[in-house]
């Protein structure tokens, strides 16, 4: 048994089933709960908080202000929370999620500790089969994250290694103390570019293994003024709806620039920059209104963060090795404190695994080929000792922890069959073939292009009318029509085109996971997104089909 006290058992037979007891699924639990069906969730953990139960990692916190990431469904939570920073850390954030859980009764219908293995659709309704029994339901919502199936990269010889090894997304609940250890984190994507700092001040000395430079923005994190809480708790629901207006649904109060980058005096373009990153976090790159569609106005953006990298890190060698060249942005914009700094710490150093690839891994540590040779041409070798490695190395992306489940549809058609070449689906909600089966920022929706808890939010609510009216007629089944499946998908491939998104490898097209389709996967722009799905639902639920 977990931090969350008691285990729910599971009942023979539900309304509606739920895998996942995040914020996705605990207010799917809520909103079908109090829609009157009966409902149970299914959770691999031993707590509710899903990325904040498992990314325990040190530096690990929100890069969407917090008061912005949070539930808005109700407004005595929304007023009686009380946010210390700006960004919160991952502790706190986790205490909130176990608030809500408490406030909203949820445990009492939490399996934790299980896990979906299977579900099959047997006699119009779902039979979830998991670590400790089957239940039937009804209907099935996958509330199983974007970024909860790890991926942990695998090296020659790495199961020789006796130090130990860490993934950022499974981090030891008791904590880690590196305090006279040789640490090597791989990996400088967000989770990385967080931990980093953190670390090298407790490590006796840290080795940063780099693939590919990240572009990272400075957070400002800073105590919550008082004053500032109280003026936005003064008018929640305002603030919440001109989140809701903006492309990634949050910063209501930054609005993008209204000119192109390309549009302005250089001077003025460096000026406009520099007030947001003074500003810090993600809302830098809203200083232009282009800077994903133009790649002359995204190169002078990146140039500009390429200019402050180099000024602040001190050992130019190292300054050139942290200077991405892909488009910013295109691979999700990180947030730190101190990153760069960190480099110019007498503890710190940086491995460009382009450069120095990894070997192999010994007993103590890891091989790296060097760049030079030996004068007859053969590579030279050296060896780094570490007491433990960290794995930044991130998630298979919004399908991983989806696939993991073996799922047969209508007439036995499995999914992973019918995503063989990619995650097709109607609105990022339903898949062909899959009848009375939801996703919460399934792929096909703006998802992790958002504030999470914004398009979370969005989707339970919709979904939660969907099976109610659903319901109120004579009609028990409910999945998307194969046409409206493939304009939707031919949709989603025609808006990233418009955009700088695929121009780089990243995790939104899948393309860090070995063998995984090439295809962009969400939906850039959220209030249009919103509005349609609001218009097929007034429509009588366009575009699916109702049996
Ligand atoms: P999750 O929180 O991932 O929860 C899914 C749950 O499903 C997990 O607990 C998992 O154990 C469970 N599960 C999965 N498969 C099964 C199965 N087969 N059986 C049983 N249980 C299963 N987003 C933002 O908008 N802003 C941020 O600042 C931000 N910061 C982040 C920081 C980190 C370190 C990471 C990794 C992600 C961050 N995100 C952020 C994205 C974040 O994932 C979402 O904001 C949000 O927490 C997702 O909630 P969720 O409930 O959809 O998924
Ligand atoms: P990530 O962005 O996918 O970064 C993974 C890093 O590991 C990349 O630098 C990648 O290099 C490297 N890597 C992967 N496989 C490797 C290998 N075999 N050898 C060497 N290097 C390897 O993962 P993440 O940092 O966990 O972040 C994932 C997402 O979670 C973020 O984009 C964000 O949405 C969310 N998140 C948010 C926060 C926050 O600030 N609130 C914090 C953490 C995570 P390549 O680039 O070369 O592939």
């Amino acid at each position: 048994m977990g931090n969350n006290g008691r285990m729910a058992a599971a009942p023979h037979r539900v309304d509606v089933a739920i895998v996942g007891a995040g914020f996705a699924g605990m207010y799917m639990l809520h909103r079908a709960r109090s829609a009157g069906f009966s409902t149970h969730v299914f959770e691999r953990g031993s707590g509710v908080g899903g990325t904040w139960y498992w990314n325990r990692y040190p530096g690990a916190r929100c890069d969407v202000p917090s008061l912005e990431y949070s539930y808005q469904f109700s407004e005595e939570l929304q007023q009686e929370w009380e946010w210390s920073e700006k960004y919160a850390t991952q502790p706190e954030i986790l205490r909130y999620a176990e608030h809500v859980a408490d406030r909203f009764d949820l445990r009492r219908d939490i399996s934790f500790e299980t896990t979906v293995q299977s579900l099959n659709w047997q006699n119009n309704a779902w039979r979830v089969s998991t670590t400790s029994g089957a239940t039937l339901a009804r209907f099935v919502v996958l509330a199983t994250g974007c970024l909860s199936a790890a991926n942990v990269p695998r090296f020659p010889d790495d199961d020789l290694y006796k130090g130990n090894t860490y993934h950022t997304g499974n981090w030891p609940h008791e904590g880690v103390d590196f305090s006279g250890k040789r640490v090597a984190v791989v990996g400088t994507g967000s989770s990385g570019i967080q931990s980093i700092p953190v670390i090298a001040e407790q490590a006796e000395y840290l080795t940063v293994l780099q693939r590919t430079p990240a572009y990272s923005v400075p957070a400002r994190n800073q105590t919550l003024s008082p004053d500032y809480v109280a003026s936005v708790k003064a008018n929640y629901g305002e603030f919440r709806r001109k989140n809701s207006l903006t492309r990634a649904a949050l910063g209501g109060d930054t609005p993008t620039g209204p000119q192109g980058a390309c549009e302005v005096s250089d001077q003025e373009r460096h000026n406009a920059l520099e007030v947001r990153w003074q500003k810090g976090g993600l809302l830098f790159l809203g200083a232009f209104n282009d800077a994903l569609t133009n790649p002359t106005s995204n190169r002078l953006i990146a140039d500009f963060v390429r200019e402050k990298i180099r000024t602040t890190v001190c050992d130019p060698e190292t300054a050139r090795k942290l200077m991405p060249d892909a488009v910013i942005g295109c691979k999700r914009l990180c947030v730190d404190t101190d990153y760069y700094e960190t480099f110019n710490r007498h503890n710190v150093s940086l491995i460009d695994l382009r450069e120095q690839p990894i070997q192999r891994f010994t007993e103590s540590g890891i091989v790296f080929t060097r760049p030079d040779t030996d004068g007859v041409g053969k590579p030279q070798t050296i060896e780094h000792e570490f007491d433990a490695v960290i794995f930044a190395t991130g998630f298979d992306a919004m399908t991983g922890a989806i696939n993991k489940i073996d799922i047969q549809g209508r007439d036995g058609q499995l999914l992973a069959d019918v995503w063989s070449e990619g995650p097709v689906n109607y609105l990022g909600l339903s898949v062909h073939g899959f009848p009375n089966l939801f996703m919460i920022t399934g792929p096909g929706s703006p998802s992790v292009l958002t504030n999470m808890i914004v398009s979370i939010q969005h989707h339970v609510d919709w979904i939660t009318e969907c099976i109610a009216q659903l319901g109120d007629s004579a009609k028990t089944t409910i999945e998307a029509d194969s046409e409206a499946q493939r304009e939707w998908v031919e949709h989603v491939n025609t808006v990233a085109g418009m955009t700088l998104y695929t121009s780089c490898s990243s995790w939104y097209l899948g393309t860090n996971i070995y063998g995984k389709p090439r295809v962009f996967m969400p939906l850039p722009g959220f209030p249009a997104y919103a509005q349609r799905c609001a218009e097929i639902a007034r429509d009588d639920y366009r575009g699916f089909v109702t049996r």
